[in-house]
């Protein structure tokens, strides 16, 4: 039997919340039936009520009162939250020509971490670790989950670190494509495509890690286990208590002798899951970086430095004007890549072709290449990426690579570069168009 002391405030808070008239005997007793009964949590027992007698859902009805991460919808207007930052990046986005600056991440609380945007990062500070009170935050679906967003009504109020309890190494399930950085506590399933062993040294200590790529039926991922667990290649892997880090822009799925592994029987096999999983340009913009994955597009422009290029053969810099910008006049070696401008509809991306990508869409070697050009009378450089620009600007094509997502923006690094019919790039668009409406 819980007293009324604690009911009788809840029946007030939730009479008000449902408006005139609203039936207090009949509010105490669903109160009671839901907390006493059927041993709900009070918070969710006044949501049940509100929901019994009519009411608006909870969150809109009930601006004082604080949500859980696990417990939100993913369209609702006005939340209010008691969170850990996870994880925080602030970066420039550009919306309707203006250009400004924007907060991504994760907030954590007890029950589950969610993915966060705060569309303004000049309205207040926001750093990793920080326990913060969010009032009138607002839900979008981001891949089936809900999304907190910041927007212009939020506000944010920092609270001490006992407010909210840390979260421990609890293990939450997870597909390769929901991946975060600055993820603890991950949980994931997925199949070892290329495991190798290494010796690295950490600090003083040297230390053997396994790492290779884990792939799932979203996508794939690297992974790092600093603990032999007898991996091999083709092993299917189940892992809780894994932890998310990047290096050198890739994301990595870590884990060690802390976390739990076991062997799965039942998987999808090697050969479905090696293909690239082909991705909109919008949801990679949202991940901090993706591996072997497929964009299809139209290539809008090719970049400066772009066609033949000359390296510093010290640092391996591009050189401006035959000079690099560490060593001065060297002299440059030749080079050969493609950076252009690809859009799918959803967003842009920089896709980077490297020499050998660049020589099987010319059909020539580097060496050809440079045979015809000193051949003529005339030796012009642009040639090139005249003849580049050409055959790609305004073309359907599908590239194949790793993307990495920075403050240089988004790259693709492309080791595979297809030309689509007309045709098929709109059948890319529509399958894309209905993906993203159906997430
Ligand atoms: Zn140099």
């Amino acid at each position: 039997m819980i007293d009324e002391k604690t009911i009788a405030p809840v029946v007030k808070e939730l009479a008000r919340a449902l408006g005139d008239g609203a039936d207090e005997q009949r509010i105490r007793e669903l109160l009671r039936d839901f907390l006493e009964n059927m041993k709900l949590e009070m918070d969710q027992a006044k949501r049940m009520v509100i929901k019994v007698m009519g009411g608006r859902p909870m969150a809109t009805a009930m601006p004082g009162s604080d949500r859980k991460l696990d417990g939100l919808a993913l369209d609702e207007k006005s939340v209010n939250l008691v969170v850990r930052v996870v994880h925080v990046t602030e970066k420039e986005i550009e919306a309707q020509g203006t250009k400004k600056r924007i907060y991504s991440g994760i907030l954590g609380d007890e029950t589950t971490t969610r993915p966060f945007t705060a569309w303004d990062a000049g309205a207040f500070k926001l750093s990793k670790g920080d326990v913060i009170k969010i009032e009138n935050a607002y839900t979008t679906e981001w891949k089936g989950e809900p999304q907190v967003n910041l927007g212009r009504g939020a506000r944010v109020a920092a609270l001490p670190q006992s407010a909210l309890p840390k979260v421990g190494r609890r293990s939450e399930t997870r597909k390769i494509a929901e991946l975060q950085e600055g993820m603890s506590g991950v949980g994931l399933s997925g199949r070892i495509l290329s495991i190798e062993r290494r010796e690295v040294t950490v600090g003083e200590e040297k230390k053997t890690v396994f790492s290779g790529t884990l792939a799932d039926q979203t996508g794939k991922t690297m992974f790092s286990s600093w603990h032999d667990f007898g991996l091999k290649e083709g092993d299917a892997i189940k892992v809780a208590g894994g932890y998310t880090k990047s290096w050198r822009g890739i994301l990595q799925f870590n884990f060690d002798d802390r976390s739990q592994l076991d062997k799965l029987d039942d998987f999808p096999a090697a050969k479905d899951l090696s293909k690239p999983v082909t991705h909109s340009i919008e949801s990679l913009d949202r991940a901090a970086s993706a591996i072997d994955v497929e964009v299809r597009g139209i290539v809008l422009d090719i970049r400066p430095g772009s066609g033949l290029i000359f390296r510093c053969p010290q640092c391996n810099r591009v050189l401006q004007a035959a000079s690099c910008r560490e060593h001065g006049d060297v002299e440059g070696e030749p080079d050969m890549r493609v950076k252009a401008i690809l859009d799918d509809g959803t967003g842009a991306m920089t896709v980077v072709c490297g020499r050998e990508v660049t020589e099987r869409l010319l059909g020539k070697s580097l060496d050809a290449v440079l045979k015809e050009i000193h051949g003529k009378k005339v030796v012009n450089y642009d040639t090139v990426r005249d003849k580049v620009s050409e055959m790609l600007i305004a073309k359907p094509v599908s590239v194949r690579g790793n993307a990495t997502n920075d403050e240089f923006g988004l790259m693709l690094v492309s080791t595979e570069l297809r030309f689509l019919s007309m045709g098929v790039a709109d059948d890319a668009r529509a399958i894309l168009a209905e993906e993203e409406g159906a997430q």
